[in-house]
């Protein structure tokens, strides 16, 4: 008998069909003698739509308003997911995130989960009763609903298994797995039997849009053995385990990309200490993420700065760079939102030179210039034009060895 946390995406429970589908998972899974807490998130296009109404009301909704709104898509879920498994003869219950409680802190619209009670689920749970939890929201220090921002529904699953200390967190979606990169560009692409956690992070964190990154970071921290399958077959997915599980190290376990940042240059700033910090200060003050940065060489006295935030700052950050045009000191701002960040990630980096050499010659060999690098101690990033995508991730698959 195990204890097992089964979460289903927007697309597992998109219809009723879909959520039948879904209670016939539970159920078998119960039937083996196990016990079950089952995590929704809302149906397919639900979450969007409620967005899209606060934000026609009000660009500048209200925030506690906002999440008010959008957790109501996972509580249509839960219910119904509950009569699902009801009608099949199981004994379930709905659970919405202040009732369990799942504290988070007060942060409406990207809170983060503080701690989750969960003797009752626990005591009910020995008896035969299956929870089913709304994923996606929990409740703030101002007793209102708070939400976990998007793809949060991930990161409840995460937590509740921690707290429910269980065997296995299921997250059940559209693809069977991770894959070594996304099968819609290379269709050799391989499904991986396992992955680390660190993989997995920077892989969610540069673009494969697999697993909320933030769950990834708390399944780690707390040892929880994460699978990620799709409840439309019965093929076994991927699991994210320690570095010491996996048997067979790749060097490259997977290469993602992400078309969401934009270019940002400062030209013609003074070459002199502050410089960076006269730049970088006002846009973390203005929360605005910055990932690849680098500094040119000057032979004048000046250089030019260049760095990426996510496409959807790149308003933001113009203008809180001409706000500090006069403490800066630049000639000009020129922005690039066509480009793409492709990422090789494998653990296997540590200990074999020459991974990035392999990258930088793949890219050369296809006349794809090379705009910023980044690397971690188990990725390497580079900023190409959005037009080579494809190219450049199939490129990379075949040089990397990974193709089928
Ligand atoms: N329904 C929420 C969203 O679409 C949360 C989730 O699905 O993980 O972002
Ligand atoms: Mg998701």
């Amino acid at each position: 008998m195990a204890r097992i946390v089964m979460k289903f995406g927007g697309t597992s429970v998109a219809d009723l069909d879909r959520i039948r589908n879904v209670a016939q998972r539970v159920k078998a899974e119960a039937d083996k003698g196990n016990e079950v807490a089952v995590v929704v998130s809302a149906m397919s296009g639900a979450t969007n739509q409620l967005v899209d109404w606060c934000q026609k009301l009000s660009p500048l909704f209200d925030a506690r308003e906002y999440d008010t709104v959008v957790a109501t898509g996972e509580q249509v879920t839960a219910g119904l997911t509950a009569i699902a498994l009801q009608n099949l003869g199981m004994d379930a219950r709905s659970w919405m995130g202040w009732q369990i409680a799942v504290e988070t802190d007060g942060q409406h619209g990207k809170a983060r989960i503080n701690s989750i009670e969960a003797e009752e689920l626990v005591e009910r749970m020995k008896q035969g009763q299956i929870p089913v939890v709304a994923g996606f929201q929990g409740i703030g220090p101002d007793n209102r609903v708070t939400t976990l921002g998007r793809g949060g529904s991930d990161t409840s699953a995460v937590a509740l298994a921690a707290a429910l200390k269980a065997d296995r967190c299921d997250i059940y979606t559209d693809v069977d797995g991770v894959y070594t990169t996304d099968p819609r560009i290379v269709p050799g692409a391989r499904k991986l039997t396992k992955i680390t956690y660190e993989e997995m992070l920077e892989l969610a964190s540069v673009g494969a849009k697999v697993l909320q990154t933030r769950s990834v970071e708390l399944a780690m921290k707390e040892h929880v053995r994460v699978q990620v399958l799709s409840s439309f077959t019965d093929a076994p997915g991927t699991m994210v385990v320690d570095e010491d599980e996996v048997v067979e190290q790749e060097i490259v376990a997977g290469i993602a990309y992400s078309r969401d940042e934009a270019k940002v240059t400062v030209r013609r700033v003074p070459d002199r200490p502050g410089v960076a910090a006269a730049i970088f200060v006002p846009l973390a003050e203005a929360h605005i993420n910055v990932d690849m940065i680098v500094q040119n060489v000057s032979a004048d006295g000046t250089t030019d700065m260049t760095f990426t935030v996510g496409k959807t700052d790149l308003p933001r950050t113009i203008a809180v760079l001409e706000q500090a045009r006069q403490e800066i000191g630049y000639a000009e701002i020129s922005t690039d939102p066509n480009v793409a960040k492709i990422s090789v990630v494998g653990v296997g980096m540590r200990s074999h030179a020459g991974v990035a050499g392999t990258m930088f010659r793949t890219l050369a060999a296809r006349g794809i210039n090379i705009l910023v690098i980044s690397t971690s101690e188990i990725k390497v990033s580079v900023l190409v034009a959005a037009e080579y995508t494809e190219l450049a991730v199939r490129a990379l698959h075949t040089a990397y060895e990974l193709d089928a």
